[in-house]
């Protein structure tokens, strides 16, 4: 999130729109013969600035250019210009540059987020730090979380960003700013991201205090994306440069403090709740489901076997043959969204099963049906 807006003398006024509804403005006004430049910083966070320039015929206290962390809700005076003795010609040509959040800061590794959803209810990390799919060099996180579910603060703060308006989603990429977002701002500095947020899904208000587990919003399916989860992450300020993601612990059974991985399920445990009766493995881990190596019979064809538990839906490949092939699938379904898939091609051992994906059953009591093309490769 960066901003570079080249200004000429002579406007009186700079907008640069920058964090949600707030904005950054670069202000100056006469006093006497000089002219003193300051910028507002409307947001609820600091950001920092840097004003550069070329003067002509003028004297700066401070030297270009000028880089400053403003205080959230502040106007600060960044410089104040004077007429050089004996100068004919003033003139300023001056540009802003703007990032979110104090450099300053130094992130608190010993904080515990709590999962962002209800305590007591588990959810699969669909594609956890550096994923294929939009994930590349991020340490973000989507939980695959479901249209309308409630999304929990993870770490207490302040709301310093909404977006609540945009109404798409989908894998346009023109899609990819139009996600809706709720940010908190943590006591260390850190801020963390909730997007793909329902339209006008948020329940919080701009610079309102939240608790770590407070409900914060509803989850949606806005902005880049296949279907709806929510995509969290935690950023630290940089120096001129934009945030960083870094990566968090989570509350996890008898005081763990677990990373989450792809392919994962986690239970939100947060405190001062009912305790919660641990899932057995098999239904948590799909990894474990991953391992299930069933063997099949000898029938020389490939076949397609589904498997409900609970309210995920798993398909399982069945290869007859007495050797190991590849195959690149092409799926068909109803009543099922996608959750996570172990890979296409899929390397099928002989004669026995692989587990091909995790689906989400769309509407409980609703007929599912799937069924597969597949391309033996070589
Ligand atoms: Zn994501």
């Amino acid at each position: 999130m960066r901003h570079l807006l080249p200004c000429l003398l002579g406007a009186s006024l700079w907008l640069l729109s920058l964090y949600g509804e707030e904005e950054i403005e670069f202000l100056k006004r006469k006093e006497g013969d000089q002219l003193v430049l300051s910028v507002s910083n409307g947001a609820y966070l600091p950001m920092q600035v840097r004003l550069s320039g070329a003067l002509a015929g003028y004297e700066s206290d401070h030297p270009f250019p000028i880089l400053a962390t403003l205080p959230p809700r502040s106007v600060p005076d960044l410089a104040r210009l004077t007429p050089a003795k004996g100068a004919t010609r003033l003139s300023m040509k001056v540009s802003l540059e703007a990032w979110p959040g104090d450099p300053g800061r130094v992130p608190d590794t010993n904080v515990t987020y709590l999962f962002p959803w209800a305590h007591g209810v588990r959810h699969a990390v669909g594609q956890g730090y550096g994923g294929a799919f939009s994930h590349q060099g991020l340490k973000a996180l989507d939980f695959d979380l479901a249209e309308g579910e409630a999304i929990h603060a993870a770490r207490g703060g302040i709301v310093v960003r909404i977006l609540s308006n945009f109404t798409r989603g989908g894998l346009d990429p023109a899609l990819i700013s139009q996600g809706n977002i709720l940010d908190v701002l943590h006591d260390d500095g850190t801020v963390a991201h909730y997007d793909h947020l329902r339209a006008h899904g948020t329940v919080r208000r701009l610079g309102e205090h939240v608790a770590a587990g407070d409900l914060l919003a509803y989850c949606g399916h806005t902005g880049y994306g296949s279907g709806a989860h929510l995509h969290f992450e935690v950023t630290r300020a940089r120096a001129a440069e934009k945030p960083l993601a870094i990566p968090t612990f989570f509350a996890g059974p008898g005081g763990q403090r677990l990373v989450a991985e792809e392919g994962l399920w986690y239970t939100a445990l947060h405190p001062g709740k009912p305790p919660v009766k641990a899932p057995p493995p098999i239904e948590t881990l799909f990894r474990e489901w991953s391992a299930l190596t069933n063997a099949v019979a000898r029938t020389g064809s490939v076949q397609l076997r589904g498997e409900q538990r609970e309210d995920r839906f798993l398909l399982y490949i069945q290869n007859g043959y007495d050797r190991q092939i590849t195959l690149k699938i092409t799926l068909e379904s109803k009543n099922l969204g996608p959750l996570t898939e172990a890979g296409n091609p899929v390397l099928c051992p002989a004669l026995c099963e692989t587990l091909f994906g995790v689906y989400r059953v769309l509407r409980a009591g609703e007929k599912i049906r799937y069924g597969m093309s597949y391309e033996l490769l070589p």
